[in-house]
């Protein structure tokens, strides 16, 4: 096979995929091998800490840390007195929910891509008698360990043709609308779910250049496993996508109300359909390898408010 790699070695060898919003063009089934599974797979060590909830009504922390790629629950006690609560990072909103009388949370993603370094969270709180307040709060984003990859492929491999440059450009701009809405309503609740058994590759972030030009980082992680394997729902949620993309083949993408939402690539089979409610374990399709991918795998992708975050950090931060 003429597909060579340049970077670092992957450690681990499995399916993978290349991502919907990826652009490796012609990355088909011509060229599967057993370089294209490890290509695709390279383990990546993200930085999971925990960020303790913040209980305080004003700025004078030290900055939160939170990594690139990673989601944390950010906590604020503002009074019973609050009628409304509203937040910003990084030009992107934050919504915030009731907890309990007094007491809110914001579920925030700091997206792969985001600038490290120290950013403001500012929050505005409208009081009861007409009243609102202003608080800013750090927000120290530290990089993400992603790995780096060079391959390289013949040019004809990697080209697309205008039939399928046309589909994947509207698809694009689908799944970009789908994805900048803001659903006003929280339907998650709790941690989300691994939503399917089999050998998680943790592959968020990986940087990839084909023929020296920078491409699509990976959007979430693969978790390889049998086709015909049951996918589970993330969470509770609204079905917004159940359709067949160019790259990501057959695809649900859950709402799960305030801005977050999972996708879910590569399936063989889809048992939803739009506009379906969800809620956090049903099953909604089997796994596959339709679109763009390798072999038989789940991608599992999320964004908050448009932040490209790892799905994993809202299994194990997530805790009310
Ligand atoms: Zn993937």
């Amino acid at each position: 096979m003429p597909l060579q790699k340049a970077g670092k070695r992957s450690q681990e060898t499995s399916a993978s995929s290349v991502e919907p919003s990826g652009d490796f063009g012609e990355l088909s089934r011509a060229v599967r091998s057993q370089e294209i599974f490890c290509l695709l797979s390279s383990f990546l060590l993200i930085f999971f800490s925990y960020i303790p909830p913040l209980l305080a009504d004003k700025g004078e922390q030290p900055p939160i840390k939170a990594a690139q790629g990673e989601a944390f629950i950010f906590k604020l006690a503002p009074g019973q007195d609050t009628t409304a609560i509203k937040g910003s990072l990084l030009g992107r909103e934050v919504p915030f929910f009731k907890l309990e009388e007094g007491l809110y949370g914001a579920l925030i993603g700091i997206d792969m891509e985001d600038e490290a370094g120290i950013h403001q969270l500012r929050v505005e709180i409208s009081k009861r008698d007409g009243q609102s307040l202003s608080n800013i709060y750090p927000i120290k984003v530290i990089p993400g360990k992603f790995k780096i990859e060079d391959l390289t492929m013949p040019k004809d491999m990697v080209d697309l043709d205008d039939e399928s440059l046309k589909r994947v450009a509207i698809e694009k701009t689908k799944t970009i609308e789908i994805l900048s809405k803001i659903t006003a309503e929280r339907f998650w609740k709790g941690a989300f779910i691994m939503p399917a058994e089999g050998r998680l590759i943790e592959n968020f972030g990986y940087r990839r250049r084909l023929n020296g030009e920078a491409r699509s980082p990976h959007n979430g992680i693969d978790i390889s496993a049998p086709t015909g394997t049951e996918i589970h729902a993330g969470n509770d949620g609204t079905v917004v996508l159940a359709d067949d993309l160019f790259f990501g083949g057959k695809s649900i993408y859950i709402d799960h109300g305030l801005g977050a939402y999972t996708f879910y690539s590569h399936l063989s089979q889809i048992n939803v359909s739009l506009g379906d409610k969800v809620r956090r374990g049903d099953l909604i399709g089997l796994v596959g390898s339709s679109g763009r991918a390798t072999g038989p795998h789940l991608h599992w992708g999320m964004k908050i408010n448009g932040a490209r975050i790892n799905p994993i950090s809202v299994t194990r931060a997530l805790k009310e």
